[in-house]
């Protein structure tokens, strides 16, 4: 074994990320306040790519490496539901979001 990987956990790798459906929408709706489409001024509320709204969001992924070690950085994608233009969110932010949501659920159900 090289010294290089032992440093292949730094960067964090996108299938670590467990976003469900519900709370990709949710993230819009708290997060994204106001959210309007830059191409044609719908206000409607986006589509995005999940199984439902408990299933698993559809991450795109791309391979990233860097000096600190390889992970892969995940994508969540918003989808105008008047002209398809096509917002790109980094999938981690929303994971982020979503872990303190959770604790804060798991709190005030005690
Ligand atoms: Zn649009």
């Amino acid at each position: 074994m090289s010294d290089d990987t032992e440093n292949n956990a730094i960067v964090r790798d996108s299938s670590e990320f467990d976003l469900t459906g519900g709370e990709f929408a949710t993230f819009l709706h708290e997060k994204c306040q106001g959210m309007k489409c830059p191409a044609c001024g719908s206000e409607e509320v986006p589509m995005f790519e999940a199984d439902s709204f408990d299933g698993p969001v559809h991450l795109s992924s791309s391979p990233i490496l860097s000096p600190e070690g390889y992970g892969a950085k995940g994508h969540c994608t918003a989808i105008c539901q008047s002209c398809g233009y096509t917002w790109v969110f980094a999938a981690g932010f929303i994971f982020d979001w979503a872990l303190e949501k959770r604790m804060e659920d798991s709190h005030s159900e005690e």
